[in-house]
């Protein structure tokens, strides 16, 4: 009996060999130095950013270079798959910017001529390939029952060895294919394992694009390559997917690193070229003192749900994935402010080696820096679209007075040091409330945010004798004389240093004067220029809130 009647009784089925498939997808007719990078998502239903983090880098270094970014669904764990899944997927990474150029298109479509891009659609493939290395004396089936295996490793524990299934260890390598045959006649379950030819004293060096040189032993493990369920393990279909798939640029997170030497070795068994490797750091966040995995129980901003929940743009997330992906983009991004992100170079090499550090912090000042270099009339559209899915209530009010918001978003724009109020949409309902006196109204009087040494009463009293001298039209240096003579009427000083000299001598500043005015209007302390705010609200909603506070 020989080796190819064996691989004949695992897989009477499969007619072809590894020639049809290398032939049926020849090499890629691109440019010199055209990467071709993959996202490749298990479809669990659920986005984590670390996807958006990831899908990032393979579209650029893609882009970049002219190359070719693909979308391949990994679904061999088919427990794990939800409905819906690769559109949400595709939808997702659309809305970021993230455009696939080939790949699946939908659940049950793709494009492009290097599929099916569905690994579960790939099963042919995989056991043609598994067929072969059985045939050759690489790969065999493993009869060995998971209290087998148990034992086995129990036992290698305790005489202080590796454990694992190896060498000497792997009981089904030396059945020959008399036995193996017969145990198959007669039903029994098995695994396909590859023979593996390494030797854990040697080592492998390697160059990884992000993580520099490395070395490390040989695997000299005998892996599963197909499971039980004739579905290949990861890294089987990882080396057959990218060597027929002609990706020229692996990258994925650095979990993957450690296997390593077992990709590298079946990319050999299986005579490929072997692509590029980029390990991308794990995305952390500060716990207290320490870092930890950024995590989809714990942690709402996991989820790319959040980002649109809290009224991101996706540009912002954009710009802070960017930040992390190279520390230089910040540097980038004062000296061009305005400039398309595209236009910066990502470079894996400038990536940080260790885990990449995520902060809500950093991720709103960079989307204030974001919001602040948009257009009135584009803060505007973003915020109203937002506010329709999120904020009803905010999108009645805001577009049924577009022009006064506009105005609203355009104060303090135009000049050199734009106004950053707004790190997401969410943010503006606070920032703006005042101007609408629907909500206004239901601001509560604890709310009101008094300059510090100024109590209601005295508060009320400023606005009485204000609010009979106040102009409206006026300019913003009349606006601010005459409402310093009321100052000086009611014994505020107009001096700093007069004040400092003989504080006894005055009620307080002018600034407190103008802070009274200020809770009047807005009930909050810290807001836009006051000239403007009023300009935008008009006379008389100023001169109703004035009243309104006056009997308080
Ligand atoms: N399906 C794997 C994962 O989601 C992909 C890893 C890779 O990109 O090779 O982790």
């Amino acid at each position: 009996m020989n080796l190819q009647s064996l691989a004949n009784a695992i897989f009477p089925n499969i007619d072809k060999n590894p020639k049809f498939y290398i032939d049926k997808y020849p090499k890629r007719n691109l440019k010199e130095g055209a990467k071709v990078t993959r996202y490749a998502p298990s479809p669990t239903g659920f986005q984590h950013i670390g996807g958006v983090f990831s899908a990032l880098i393979d579209e650029r270094i893609a882009t970049q270079s002219e190359g070719v970014f693909f979308l391949r669904i990994e679904d061999t764990d088919q427990k794990r798959e939800v409905e819906g899944a690769i559109e949400d997927t595709i939808k997702t990474m659309h809305k970021f910017g993230l455009d696939f150029t080939e790949g699946m298109t939908g659940d049950n479509t793709s494009k492009g001529d290097y599929g099916p891009y569905r690994q579960s659609e790939r099963s042919e493939i995989y056991k043609t390939f598994a067929k072969d290395l059985i045939a050759k004396g690489l790969a065999y089936p493993c009869f060995c029952t998971s209290e087998d295996l148990e034992k086995l490793r129990e036992n290698q524990i305790s005489e202080k060895l590796t454990p694992g299934y190896y060498g000497e260890y792997a009981s089904c390598r030396n059945l020959s294919t008399e036995e193996a045959l017969e145990k198959i006649n007669n039903g029994e379950r098995y695994i396909i394992r590859l023979k593996s030819p390494g030797n854990s004293e040697k080592r492998v060096e390697f160059h990884d694009l992000i993580k520099g040189d490395i070395s490390f032993p040989e695997n000299n493990q005998d892996i599963v390559i197909i499971k039980s369920d004739g579905l290949p393990t990861y890294h089987f279909a990882h080396a057959i997917d990218d060597a027929l798939m002609g990706t020229t640029t692996v990258i994925r997170g650095e979990e993957w690193l450690s296997s390593l030497p077992i990709h590298v070795q079946l990319f050999d068994v299986l005579r490929f070229e072997k692509p590029e490797y980029a390990h991308t750091p794990t995305i952390m966040k500060q716990d207290g003192g320490s870092k930890r995995k950024l995590s989809k129980r714990k942690d709402a901003e996991s989820a790319v749900s959040y980002y649109d929940e809290e009224g991101y743009p996706m540009i912002s997330v954009i710009e802070y994935l960017l930040n992390i992906i190279n520390s230089t983009f910040e540097e980038w991004r004062e000296e061009n402010p305005f400039a398309d992100y595209h236009e910066f170079k990502v470079s894996l090499d400038k990536m940080s080696k260790s885990g990449a550090l995520f902060d809500i912090v950093k991720l709103n000042d960079v989307s204030k820096n974001v919001i602040c270099r948009l257009k009135a009339d584009v803060v505007y559209d973003y915020y109203t679209n937002w506010a329709k899915e999120y904020n009803k209530e905010m999108y009645e009010l805001v577009t049924s007075n577009e022009n006064m918001c506009k105005e609203v978003f355009n104060i303090d724009k135009e000049g050199p040091k734009p106004r950053k109020d707004f790190a997401k949409w969410n943010d503006v309902k606070e920032k703006i409330f005042f101007f609408f006196d629907e909500l206004f109204k239901n601001d509560g009087i604890d709310n009101i945010e008094l300059p510090k040494k100024v109590e209601l009463t005295e508060a009320q009293r400023i606005i009485a004798a204000y609010s009979k001298a106040y102009n409206f039209n006026t300019d913003k240096d009349t606006w601010f004389e005459e409402l310093k003579a009321v100052a000086v009427e009611l014994g505020y000083a107009t001096d700093r240093k007069a004040f400092k000299k003989d504080p006894e001598a005055y009620k307080g500043m002018v600034s407190d004067v103008a802070g009274s005015v200020r809770a009047a209007l807005t009930h909050r302390a810290n807001t836009p220029d006051l000239y403007t705010i009023m300009q935008i609200m008009g006379e008389e909603k100023v001169k109703t809130r004035f009243n309104e506070f006056i009997s308080l």
